[in-house]
């Protein structure tokens, strides 16, 4: 090497980088949690962040249909890692699509409905709005005040005209804004799209209820709003998929195109393998192929194909009745375990007698509770107790055990009887 490119040392002399103004980005909030967990050192401490189911052991949990579908696989002579098609193993999306919608929706039986298989729920949330906003009209984008960050996340990276929020949360009530909900939706512009937790709102954990989903249906349609259901957590909300799944369900019964993305990351435990479908249903069938060619073109340049093994997972399972009714039971047996870890905190804090109204814990369903913690009260659960939870005081209730749900319960009654909040959060 010629002496103008090495240092005297020898080493190549490096030119400077050209990376060199790159701003440091924000860190994500969940995950930074977790980083400030892990640098605890005191050996009585609690994650109550993350976004995952846990055992009453507190660790994770390998669905038993899971791992037999996996063993099954491993012998199977006949797969391969060949390239999947563009859209998705056909067996999973229909299956998935029935799924979310019945066997016996109409759009389904009108073939009026049909999935493409995305990377878990965030991938059908980003093509979904990736193609809205290149081939649709959209005036604006709301999503609920609170929500899950990614929705405003993905809404600005596409650059949506308008993103804004609906009311939702009500702090007075620690419940739904339903009032507040229905007057944003009624001064959207036409063609607004509206981003809707079909279940398990996150971060609240507060659901419209069927009454209140009629309300807001009637809204929408007569507004011409479009409906985008993010359904993270079919099945796992409650146990019961006819409940979870109702509100999509009744929006396509009245005859209204919807679009919905579908994760299998929490109702399978398959976090990491990146399971979902994009379900889009439209009330002309002429609209489907160009539909599909133009979400091939956008798939072709994000991931060009989709990866086989979770896919599979669930396509086996949703497609053989006996496993089908085994992961129906396992369902059962995550959301149980929430609701008994939900029942658990709400009679720790009832004995304790601690300040305020709690019962929106046992009223709020799926993984997360929003306790209505204050940041002052998040800030002191971490800094005494070691109890970490984000600063909106949402609460993974899966990392509560009956083993830790005395401990957690004491320190809540000392945030809430010695750190004082602003009354209005
Ligand atoms: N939507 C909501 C509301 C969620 O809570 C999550 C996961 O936490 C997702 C979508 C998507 O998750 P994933 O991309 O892991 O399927």
């Amino acid at each position: 090497m010629s002496d103008s490119l090495v240092n005297s040392d020898k080493k190549p002399r490096l030119a400077p980088s050209r990376f060199s103004d790159v701003s440091q980005a924000a860190p994500i909030p969940v995950f930074a949690l977790t980083a400030a967990f892990k640098e605890d050192k005191n050996p009585v401490k609690y994650n109550l962040g993350v976004g995952a189911y846990r055992t009453d052991e507190n660790e994770p949990w390998v669905l038993p249909v899971v791992k037999d579908v996996e063993k099954q696989m491993a012998n199977d002579e006949t797969l391969n890692h060949e390239y999947l098609p563009v859209m998705g193993l056909g067996d999973f999306t229909t299956a998935a699509t029935k799924l979310l919608l019945g066997e016996d929706s109409p759009a389904i039986l009108e073939n009026r409905a049909f999935g493409v298989q995305t990377l878990s729920g965030t991938g059908a949330l980003r093509l979904g709005l990736e193609f809205l906003i290149e081939h649709c009209k959209c005036t604006a984008a709301y999503a609920s005040d609170p929500t899950w960050g990614n929705h405003n996340n993905i809404f600005n990276k596409l650059k949506y005209p308008n993103v804004r929020k609906y009311r939702y949360w009500h702090a007075g009530t620690k419940g739904l804004d339903i009032d507040g909900m229905l007057e944003d939706l009624e001064n959207a512009p036409e063609d607004a799209l509206i981003m809707l937790h079909a279940c398990a709102h996150n971060p609240t954990g507060v659901d419209p209820t069927q009454e209140q989903w009629k309300k807001i249906a009637e809204v929408m349609m007569r507004k011409k709003l479009f409906p985008f259901f993010d359904c993270a957590y079919t099945g796992f909300a409650t146990g019961d998929l006819e409940r979870d799944r109702w509100a999509v369900t009744y929006f396509v019964s009245l005859g209204m195109e919807i679009f919905a993305s579908m994760s299998f990351a929490k109702n399978f435990g398959l976090y990491n393998e990146r399971v979902g479908n994009l379900v889009v249903v439209v009330n002309n069938t002429d609209t489907k192929n160009p539909i599909i060619s133009q979400m091939t073109r956008t798939v072709r340049v994000m991931w060009s194909n989709p990866p086989n093994h979770g896919a599979r997972i669930v396509s086996t399972v949703l497609n053989n009745p006996t496993l089908y009714a085994q992961w129906k039971d396992h369902i059962k047996t995550m959301a149980t375990r929430i609701f008994e870890m939900r029942q658990a905190l709400y009679q720790r804090l009832q004995t304790l007698g601690t300040p305020g109204t709690w019962n929106h814990i046992v009223d709020q369903i799926g993984m997360f509770s929003y306790t209505g913690l204050g940041p002052n009260q998040v800030d002191f659960l971490r800094s005494k107790h070691h109890v970490y939870i984000m600063k909106s005081g949402r609460v993974n209730m899966c990392a509560i055990t009956t083993s830790n749900v005395d401990y957690i319960a004491k320190a809540i009654h000392e945030a809430v009887s010695t750190v004082c909040e602003d009354p209005k959060l």
